[in-house]
């Protein structure tokens, strides 16, 4: 689903990746951990084609994008990458529905499916009474799942998530790595998660460690 081959990746003098070659299976929950400063956010925005690499080969779902134009980048990512960032970034002037039905719109989705779609994905998150809250009505926890409806509605092949549960606590957390598994189990994603929470890698079906820039096969 996801076969990167020899990625680089320099920031000025700063060689943060150093020829990565890795392979994600569909359906597959991936793990990144490693220090700070590793290149573990390069590597998954590389992933997301949200950044581009120096060098090598990046094939998401049969497509090589490494590659393309920004333009046909753009329509590529909002049709087949969902990303679940650390702060929820929902619009604060609009309601968890609405939030959630935005991406819709821009795959070009009419109003009437896009909003039974967005009430679908909330109901099956639990959060069907909190589908007309604005976001300073909802608890972290809660946004962090219509944070999660919104990556999900177009259904994506790939869910990309930098430190989704970072500013969550301990039991939202938890009911946060359960929905992607649960996510996963009904839609059939491949998850790539970065993250500092050891409880998260160790769930994951494999953890892949990254350390200056390489991936570390001896862990
Ligand atoms: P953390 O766990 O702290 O989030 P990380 O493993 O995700 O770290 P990256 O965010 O990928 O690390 O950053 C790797 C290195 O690249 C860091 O030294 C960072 O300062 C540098 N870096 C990242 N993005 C840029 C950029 N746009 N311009 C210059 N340097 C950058």
């Amino acid at each position: 689903m996801i076969h990167l081959e020899n990625i680089t990746k320099s920031f000025g003098n700063l060689q943060v990746l150093r020829g990565i070659d890795l392979e994600i299976e569909k359906g597959e929950i991936a793990s990144i951990v490693g220090p700070s400063g590793a290149g573990k956010t390069t590597l998954l925005q590389i992933m997301g084609t949200l950044d581009m690499p120096d060098g090598g080969s990046v094939v998401i779902d049969g497509t090589q994008v490494n590659r393309m134009r920004e333009r046909e980048l753009s329509a590529f990512r909002n049709r087949h990458i969902g990303f679940v960032f650390q702060f929820h970034q929902l619009l604060p002037e609009f309601t968890a529905l609405e939030n959630v039905m935005i991406p819709a719109f821009i795959a070009g989705r009419g109003q009437q499916e896009a909003k039974e779609a967005a009430a679908e994905i909330l109901e099956f998150m639990g959060l069907a009474e909190r589908a007309s809250h604005k976001p300073n009505e909802l608890s972290g926890g809660e946004k962090q799942r219509v944070a999660v409806a919104r990556a999900l509605i177009n259904h994506p092949a790939v869910v990309l998530a930098d430190e989704p549960s970072g500013s969550l606590d301990t039991h939202n957390k938890e009911e946060l790595h359960q929905l992607f598994f649960d996510l996963r189990n009904r839609f059939g994603q491949t998850f790539v998660i970065v993250t500092h929470d050891e409880g998260l890698a160790q769930l994951t079906d494999r953890t892949i460690h990254l350390i200056d820039g390489e991936i570390n096969k001896m862990v």
